[in-house]
C-alpha cells in the first residue's frame, strides 16, 4: 500500500510516523496508510504560508476568484469519486457523501464570488476636511483544525473564506478522515495556488494543533470539534504570544419540540432525520425531543414504528439509509450512553443494541429513550451517535424551558402549525440557528452558521459573515494637504 503524504511549501512530502485508514463499515478495509506530520514539519509548514503571504495577501482579486472557482469545479467534476471515498471512509451513507461533497463545491463557488464583493468604506469625520476610510485586511496564516464528521464539508467552509480574503493556510485534519482531507488537497493544489499559500499537514492535534496554536507566525486559529479540545484551543491561543484571534464551533445537545398541533408526519420525519441520520454524528443532530403531552403517545408509536423501517448497513451499499458508527471508541461511547440512560429511569423505546451485517464494522441501531427527565446524563450530554431523548412537557411554554435549559446553544427545532408560537420560539430559542418545522441539522451554505453559550465562540462561520473571522479592519484618517 502506498504511503500518502503531506503537503507543505508547494510538494508532497513524508512524515515520520503513519496511520491506517479503517472502514467503519468493513473494518478488513484499509483506505490507506497515512504519513502523520510532526512538530518539525508543522512548522515547515507555517513558516513556508508566512513567507507566501506578502504576495498572496496582495494577489489580485481576478486571480483569487479564478482560483477558487477551479477548486469548485474541480470537487464538482470528481463528486462521485470523492463522495465515494468520504463515505467509505467515514461511514455516512454513499448519497450523503457525494451531498456533502457537492457542498463543498458550493462553498467554494460562493466565495469564489465573495473574493469579488470585498468593500469598505469611505465616510467623512468629525473632523473637518478629515477623510475616513475603514477597510479588510486578511489575517496572515490561519490555522485550520477540523472534525472528522464533515471531512469535506467543514474543510471547504474554512479554507474557502481563508484563501478567499487573502489568507494562507495550514490545514490540520482529524486524524480518522485523511483520506478525504488528502483527496480535497490534490484538488485545491491543481487549481494552481502558488507555493505555500495550502499547506496539508495530517498529525495528531495534541503535536500538529498544538504547535499550530503556540507558533507564533500564525495569526489566527478556526477550530470545529469538541467542547472539551475547543476550550483548550481558545486558552493556548490566548495564551500564546502574541495572541490568536481564535474562532471555535463545538458541540450541540439541540432540542427539537413537537406541540400538538404539529403535522405528525412531519415532525416524525424531522425527528428520525435530524436526530439518526449522518449516524446522529451531527453537531446539530436533534439528539432531545421535547414532545407535549397531547401528542407524545402517538409521537412515541409513529416515531418507532418509522425507526423499525430504517436500514442500518454498509454505507457503500445501495438502499442504505444508516451507516456505522465511525469507530469502536465512538460505539463504545453510545453504547455506555444506553447503559447510563437504563440506570437513570429513561425507557429504551426502541433500538441501541449493536448489529450484524455482511462485513465486520461498528453498526449500531439508532436508540430512542422515552420517560427522560430533564436532569438526566442522556438529556444533557452530547453523546454524538444515533441516540435520541424524549421528555414530555405539558405546553408550550414549559417545552420552551425545556429547550433552553442546555449548556449548548447550536440549533433549535419546532415542529407546529401555530404562526404564534413558531414566531415565538424564533424569538426565543436559545441558539444560534432556529428551524420551524425542519430538522435541526441540515443548512444552507450562503448564510451564517454558529451557536451560542457552549458551542460557539468568536465570530460566525460561513455566508457573508466569514468575513468577520478571517478579515481584519482598519480605519485609515487621511488630511489632504
Ligand atoms: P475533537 O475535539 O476530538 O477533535 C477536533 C480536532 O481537534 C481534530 O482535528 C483533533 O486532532 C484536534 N485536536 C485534538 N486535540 C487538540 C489540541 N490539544 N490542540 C489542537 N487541536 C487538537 O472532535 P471530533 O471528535 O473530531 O469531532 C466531534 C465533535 O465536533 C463533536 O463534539 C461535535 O459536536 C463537534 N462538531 C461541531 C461542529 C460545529 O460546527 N459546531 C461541527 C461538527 C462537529
Amino acid at each position: 500500500m502506498t504511503l500518502t503524504t503531506n503537503y507543505i511549501a508547494g510538494e508532497w512530502v513524508s512524515g515520520g510516523a503513519e496511520t491506517r485508514d479503517i472502514n467503519p463499515s468493513n473494518t478488513g478495509d484499509v483506505v490507506g496508510q497515512f504519513a502523520m506530520a510532526g512538530e518539525a514539519d508543522t512548522v515547515r509548514a507555517i513558516e513556508a504560508a508566512r513567507a507566501a503571504f506578502p504576495a498572496w495577501s496582495r494577489s489580485g482579486i481576478q486571480e483569487r476568484h479564478d482560483i477558487l472557482k477551479r477548486i469548485g469545479e474541480g470537487i464538482l467534476a470528481r463528486k462521485d469519486e470523492l463522495g465515494r471515498l468520504l463515505a467509505r471512509e467515514e461511514g455516512k451513507t454513499l448519497a450523503e457523501g457525494i451531498g456533502e461533497t457537492v457542498r463543498a463545491a458550493q462553498i467554494f463557488l460562493f466565495f469564489s464570488g465573495e473574493v469579488l464583493r470585498v468593500a469598505g468604506e469611505k465616510i467623512p469625520s468629525v473632523r473637518p476636511n478629515v477623510d475616513v476610510e475603514i477597510t479588510r485586511e486578511p489575517l496572515g496564516v490561519i490555522g485550520l483544525i477540523t472534525p472528522w464528521n464533515f471531512p469535506i464539508a467543514i474543510p471547504a467552509w474554512k479554507i474557502a473564506p481563508a484563501l478567499a480574503y487573502g489568507n494562507c493556510v495550514v490545514f490540520k485534519p482529524a486524524e480518522l478522515v485523511p483520506a478525504t482531507a488528502h483527496a480535497l488537497s490534490q484538488v485545491i493544489i491543481e487549481a494552481k495556488l502558488p507555493a505555500g499559500v495550502f499547506n496539508l499537514v495530517i498529525g495528531k492535534g495534541s503535536v500538529v494543533g498544538e504547535t499550530m496554536i503556540k507558533h507564533p507566525g500564525v495569526a489566527a486559529i478556526s477550530f470545529t470539534g469538541s467542547v472539551a479540545t475547543g476550550r483548550r484551543v481558545a486558552a493556548n491561543s490566548v495564551g500564546a504570544t502574541p495572541m490568536k484571534k481564535v474562532q471555535l464551533e463545538m458541540g450541540g445537545k439541540n432540542p427539537m419540540v413537537v406541540l400538538d398541533d404539529a403535522d405528525l408526519a412531519v415532525a416524525v420525519e424531522c425527528a428520525v432525520n435530524g436526530a439518526f441520520f449522518s449516524t446522529g454524528q451531527r453537531c446539530t443532530a436533534s439528539s432531545r425531543l421535547i414532545v407535549t403531552s397531547g401528542i407524545h403517545d402517538k409521537f412515541v408509536a409513529a416515531m418507532t414504528e418509522r425507526m423499525k423501517g430504517l436500514v442500518i448497513d454498509d454505507a457503500l451499499k445501495a438502499g442504505t439509509q444508516i451507516g456505522p458508527v465511525v469507530d469502536q471508541s465512538q460505539l463504545n461511547q453510545n453504547l455506555s450512553y444506553i447503559k447510563i440512560g437504563q440506570e437513570e429511569g429513561a425507557k429504551l423505546a426502541y433500538g441501541g443494541e449493536l448489529l450484524n451485517r455482511e462485513t465486520p464494522g461498528f453498526y449500531m441501531a439508532p436508540a430512542l429513550f422515552t420517560e427522560v427527565g430533564p436532569n438526566m446524563r442522556v438529556a444533557r450530554e452530547e453523546i454524538f451517535g444515533p441516540v435520541a431523548t424524549i421528555q414530555r412537557v405539558k405546553d408550550y411554554d414549559e417545552a420552551l424551558s425545556s429547550a433552553n435549559d442546555t449548556e449548548f446553544g447550536l440549533s433549535a427545532g419546532i415542529c407546529t402549525t401555530s404562526l404564534k408560537y413558531a414566531s415565538h420560539f424564533k424569538r426565543n430559542a436559545e441558539a444560534g440557528m432556529v428551524m420551524v418545522n425542519l430538522p435541526t441539522a441540515g443548512v444552507d451554505y450562503h448564510v451564517p452558521f454558529g451557536g451560542r453559550k457552549g458551542s460557539s465562540y468568536g465570530p460566525r462561520e460561513q455566508g457573508r459573515y466569514a468575513a468577520e473571522f478571517y478579515t481584519t479592519v482598519k480605519t485609515s484618517y487621511t488630511l489632504p494637504v
